[in-house]
């Protein structure tokens, strides 16, 4: 019996191999920026007095708590998250003779802060406030290193809070030194003028990209990891519309070069809509790359609680919205509701978009679709009606990590066939291990062992135009 199971190749479609250093990269380049108005662009190049550095609109508490939360579970290299996630497939009792095919998504949370209120229009060359004044030199080194430990022992303290109660107090949480020097070893990179991982800008053909230290290491660690495997990692580019260059660092990494497709996260304060993602869509359209864009009302949100987004329409008008998070649950109920891309996949130009709706609405929505399907505003039945309508639109079931999670979608494809050719597997490898202890990832693998060969393989194949 175990032979019929294990004849076919099973395609991970979202998983991630980022770590607590990148994360804690960003959270210094963005505190570090702030303190001098750069953040998100190039200010009035003064340092703000205390008073003034108060008053930013957006809380660093959640970030802190974030990379906390990564400290927990991705402290390893990606190369080394790769391994573990392919050693637990080969332990799982799919017993694979192939490895496991992984889409790695890359993560851009520079803007997390970001409430939209700087915003410079983007310049054709790309540089419009790209660059930071204010480069670490041995002047101000000092200052830096001050603000960046000030923020390790914030992050400590959040971590080892999180840590008790993860624990249930049954194991006394001790200050971690291997944690400890993951993110002593960011700022001593980071305090060096001269170092790579401290560029603000990358010079490519057409122009200037902005670039974060975080940002461009992972980058970086995910290209070297595809040269490596290339039979089995297909990474994607994080993609954030304020980005200044965003476009050409596609140009360069995706359409010329290995990354395979595009990843959205739009509740970091964004909406497909962007008028910059316009360009984006059209490189997608023109190469066939497929976009992956979170769909689940959980997960990290931005810090602010009013953001002004910009928005174009179909006939060309750009609005500034202002959204007023406290009205919604969260921030991710509102940027990623899958009803926000009817303005691009109405559009005839972007209406065959290759699209993966991440997560499939979000476990809770999957499992209401299965017990009491009509339910109006469910995300998934919104998901579908979209893979009804449009020949391109995919969903992923990663971050399902509840056993149940095959009999819901075996109730759901019974009454919407095409499920069964839409929906691929994904397990959200990472930040996955946030619900589980060591061994946690084998049974997650266990329980898509009666998944169709299409959703763990064929769909997939067919949105990443694989062979
Ligand atoms: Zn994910």
């Amino acid at each position: 019996m175990e032979d019929l199971i294990m004849s076919h190749t099973v395609i991970d479609v979202h998983c991630h191999f980022f770590n607590a250093k990148y994360a804690f990269a960003e959270l210094l380049e963005i505190a570090w920026r702030s303190s001098y108005d750069e953040y998100p662009y190039k200010g009035n190049e003064r340092q703000l007095t205390a008073s003034e550095q108060g008053s930013t609109s957006y809380d660093l508490k959640g970030l802190v708590n974030y990379v906390a939360s990564l400290l927990g579970v991705a402290v390893k290299s990606p190369e080394k998250n790769y391994d573990d996630e392919q050693s637990a497939y080969s332990a799982s009792e799919w017993h694979p003779s192939t490895p496991l095919m992984t889409v790695p998504l890359m993560m851009d949370i520079f803007f997390v802060g970001d409430d939209g209120s700087k915003s410079v229009a983007p310049a054709a060359n790309g540089s419009t406030g790209a660059q930071r004044s204010m480069s670490i030199t041995p002047e101000v080194s000092s200052s830096f290193e001050a603000l960046a430990h000030r923020l390790k022992e914030e992050v400590l303290l959040a971590y080892q809070g999180a840590l008790r109660s993860r624990e249930r107090g049954v194991t006394p949480v001790k200050r971690s030194r291997t944690v400890e020097r993951e993110l002593d070893l960011v700022i001593k990179t980071m305090s060096k003028a001269s170092s790579l991982q401290t560029r603000d800008v990358m010079d490519l053909k057409g122009g200037q990209v902005q670039m974060t230290p975080g940002f461009y290491q992972h980058m970086k660690d995910l290209r070297a990891l595809q040269k490596k495997r290339a039979e089995s990692v297909f990474p994607f580019l994080a993609v954030d519309p304020r980005r200044t260059g965003i476009e050409m660092l596609v140009q360069e990494q995706v359409i010329a070069g290995p990354f395979k497709g595009i990843k959205l996260y739009p509740p970091l304060g964004y909406l497909p809509t962007h008028p910059a993602l316009y360009p984006i869509y059209k490189l997608c359209m023109q190469h066939d790359v497929p976009v992956t864009v979170h769909t689940s009302p959980y997960g990290f949100n931005t810090l602010c609680k009013r953001v002004q987004v910009l928005s174009k329409k179909r006939d060309g008008s750009t609005e500034t919205i202002t959204v007023e998070l406290s009205q919604y649950p969260s921030a991710a109920a509102y940027f990623a509701n899958p009803n926000n891309w009817l303005e691009i996949l109405e559009n005839e130009k972007f209406n065959k978009l290759r699209l993966n709706f991440a997560h499939f609405g979000g476990d809770a929505d999957i499992r209401h679709s299965a017990e009491s399907p009509g339910t109006p505003g469910n995300w998934t039945e919104q998901i579908i009606q979209l893979m009804n309508r449009f020949e391109n639109v995919y969903a992923d079931c990663a971050f399902c990590p509840d056993s149940d999670t095959m009999n819901w979608i075996k109730e759901i494809a019974a009454r919407e066939p095409i499920v069964k050719q839409r929906l691929m597997f994904g397990t959200d490898f990472i930040m996955v291990m946030l619900k589980y202890e060591q061994d946690g990832l084998q049974t997650y693998f266990n329980n898509y062992l009666q998944a169709e060969s299409a959703m763990v393989e064929g769909n997939a194949r067919h949105f990443l135009k694989m062979a």
